[in-house]
């Protein structure tokens, strides 16, 4: 890294707070910065550091480590995130996980000094930490306590002025619901019950305010390529629209766009104004959650889907899971599986507001059957009897999960099986693809992807052009890990996957995209020279790192590492991104995957070839000591040695 005493890019300090000893210090950043970058690369190393493997997720030992990046606050485009991790309770068993929120939270707790912030401990009574330009407080929140999102951001707002920004739940969180979100301004919502951590820890919010900046070593250079990025991104939220008409409907009158921090890019975040008084932020699958049983409503108003969308945000449940919850308990209903004691809901008015409005108060407060819920699908087993469980939605066997699914695409598969949650920013890059793609077909002048533009892209950005086909095992190996690692580079740096990586352009004579843009903005920010591969090493690393972690609470490599069972026996029917199901297939053919199933044995080969591709044992999925030497991971290594966990 620089030799230079001057730090750019980062602020150069993380923020550490024990709630129990209201103990507030700090850590270096440059200390972690070195080889784990920051975001999601410095937050995974301090949760290797400091989170015992046997604590459970509300332990107050437990941590919430929110981390922005390099590039936060520079006024990179589309490096609004920041990330979260810590042991999620939402997880079976409860384990490491992590999520990426948007919004201006990241970028603000920069300004104010700080490159992110590790809490631990769990303070008597509710409490607020507030952040000013370098100093922390621990302030009392009981004005706070009891009160959804949108209450707690008036208030805030009131106590500090508009230009407050910060991380609350709502009091699905306070209750410990383990679908709990944590939330920020601006709508970037994470899953993974990290908003029950938090109410966990008796903390409500954490408010930022700032007026700092970190510094930028080459201004002008990174002026230029900040233009570049801007010319060469495609609007993500025209593709989005056209891809997803059903979501095109949902838009009310006074729609408009709803970006994150000093992002010019287009995506599908909008915001929608419900009444005269009431705007309300819609983006990706949460502003159609509830949108199947509205529709089947005559007369009930499209806005009720935007409604339940922001009633879950005000409450702070993931609205994945309430779907989930909701096709389970319609399917009891039907089959009168539930009593109406055991289900007091009344089902025929299924898709109006007072219906959701019931059904998620009765789960944020663990009312009645509420209370079962609230602890989340994932621990059903034991709750009811067999035939009840049996009609679960066999989509949902984890966080997250219900796109491309693995038995949808060989690809998938990998990027399913290597992490504890669906990673969103990894399946992107194969829907956005896909997405491009379906609509060159329809509408050629909205998309330049074609058939020969999708090889190209494959071979740039997957490592090999058999990779194009996603109706094979060929070339999927190293095409996952390719996505793995510059997803968590990209997450180390804080760009969001919405606009990154830019895979195909309007402005290029071939249409291709830049892989290297990321690493040549990372460069002009820090000064530090590096390169796209040099830049996906660290992904490499920090995923390395992530398996470590795993592996130490209990990952069990290659058993660990197959997609659930109904994959391979379960032909797919459709499919939320695609309910044609058409794919690239061999040479120019389109094909549909309707009725497909994972191949148990090419998926082992593909297997096999990904671990022997990351340098991990192909025998027995661990990791070899040489492969994290190479990493420069030898600690890691040595940690990893007396527990059997390294080959
Ligand atoms: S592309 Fe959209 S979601 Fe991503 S940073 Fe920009 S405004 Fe936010």
């Amino acid at each position: 890294m620089s030799n230079s005493s001057e730090i750019f890019g980062w602020c150069g300090k993380i923020l550490k707070v024990d709630l129990s000893t209201c103990g507030i210090s700090e850590l270096q950043t440059m200390d972690y910065a070195d080889r784990f970058l920051g975001g999601r690369g410095i937050a995974a190393k301090i949760y290797w550091d400091e989170v015992k493997p046997d604590i459970s997720a509300f332990d107050p030992e437990n941590r919430l480590i929110l981390m922005s990046g390099p590039l936060g606050a520079v006024g990179a485009q589309g490096a609004s995130r920041f990330e979260v991790v810590g042991k999620s309770p939402m997880t079976l068993p409860e384990g490491f996980c992590y999520g990426s929120l948007g919004g201006y939270f990241g970028p603000y707790l920069k300004k104010a000094g700080f490159d992110g912030i590790v809490i631990s401990g769990a303070a008597e009574n509710p409490c607020l930490l507030f952040i000013y330009n370098g100093q922390a407080k621990i302030l009392d929140a009981a004005d706070l306590w009891g009160r959804n999102f949108s209450e707690v951001q008036q208030l805030l707002k009131k106590r500090y002025g508009d230009d407050v920004r910060f991380v609350t739940t709502g009091i699905a969180g306070e209750n410990r619901c383990r679908a709990a979100t944590l939330m920020t301004d601006q709508d970037g919502a994470a899953t993974g019950g990290f908003g029950a951590v938090l109410g966990s820890k008796n903390l409500k919010a954490i408010a930022v305010l700032g007026t700092g900046k970190p510094a930028i070593a080459r201004q002008e250079a990174f002026n230029q390529l900040n233009r570049q990025t801007v010319k060469l991104g495609m609007d993500r939220g025209e593709v989005s629209r056209i891809a997803y008409p059903a979501m095109n409907k949902l838009e009310v009158k006074g729609s408009k766009k709803a970006n994150c921090y000093q992002c010019g890019l287009g995506c599908m975040r909008r915001m929608f104004r419900l009444a005269p008084d009431k705007e309300v932020i819609g983006k990706c699958q949460p502003i159609g959650f509830y949108a199947p049983w509205v529709k089947k409503r005559e007369g009930e108003p499209r806005e009720t889907s935007l409604y339940a969308k922001e009633l879950c945000n005000d409450y702070s449940i993931c609205t994945l899971e309430v779907q989930y919850i909701l096709e389970w308990l319609e399917h009891c209903y039907q089959c009168d599986y539930l009593s109406d004691e055991e289900l007091p809901l009344d089902f025929p008015e299924i898709g109006t507001a007072e219906f959701i409005e019931n059904l998620v108060s009765m789960i944020a407060h663990r009312e009645g059957i509420g209370d079962i819920l609230a602890d989340g699908l994932l621990r059903m087993e034991g709750k009811f009897d067999e035939s009840v469980l049996g009609h679960f939605n066999e989509q949902f066997p984890g966080i997250g999960f219900g796109y491309d699914m693995p038995r949808e695409y060989p690809l998938s598969s990998l990027l399913y099986a290597t992490q504890p949650r669906a990673s969103y920013a990894m399946l992107r890059e194969i829907s956005t693809l896909t997405n491009y793609w379906m609509i060159h077909r329809h509408l050629p002048d909205k998309s330049p992807m074609d058939a020969e533009l999708f090889r190209k892209v494959a071979s740039r950005f997957w490592g090999n052009d058999q990779a194009w086909d996603l109706t094979s095992y060929e070339g999927k190996a190293q095409a996952a890990k390719q996505i793995q690692d510059r997803t968590l580079a990209n997450e180390c740096l804080v760009m969001c996957s919405v606009a990154w990586p830019l895979m195909i352009s309007d402005e290029t004579p071939d249409h291709l995209g830049d892989p290297a843009l990321e690493s040549k903005l990372f460069s002009a920010v820090t000064d530090i020279e590096t390169n796209e591969a040099k830049l996906h090493e660290y992904g490499e690393r920090v995923f390395n790192l992530q398996r470590a972690i795993l592996l130490r609470e209990g990952w069990i490599p290659i058993e660990s590492d197959t997609p659930e069972e109904f994959n391979f026996t379960r032909p797919v029917e459709t499919s939320i991104n695609n309910p044609e199901m058409i794919v690239p297939g061999p040479g120019e053919e389109t094909q549909s995957i309707k009725g497909s199933v994972l191949d148990r044995e090419k998926f082992t080969q593909m297997r096999a070839e990904y671990y022997q591709l990351r340098g991990w044992d192909p025998e027995t999925g661990l990791q070899k000591a040489e492969t994290l030497q190479r990493l420069d991971m030898a600690d890691i290594a040595e940690k990893l040695k007396p527990l059997g966990l390294v080959s």
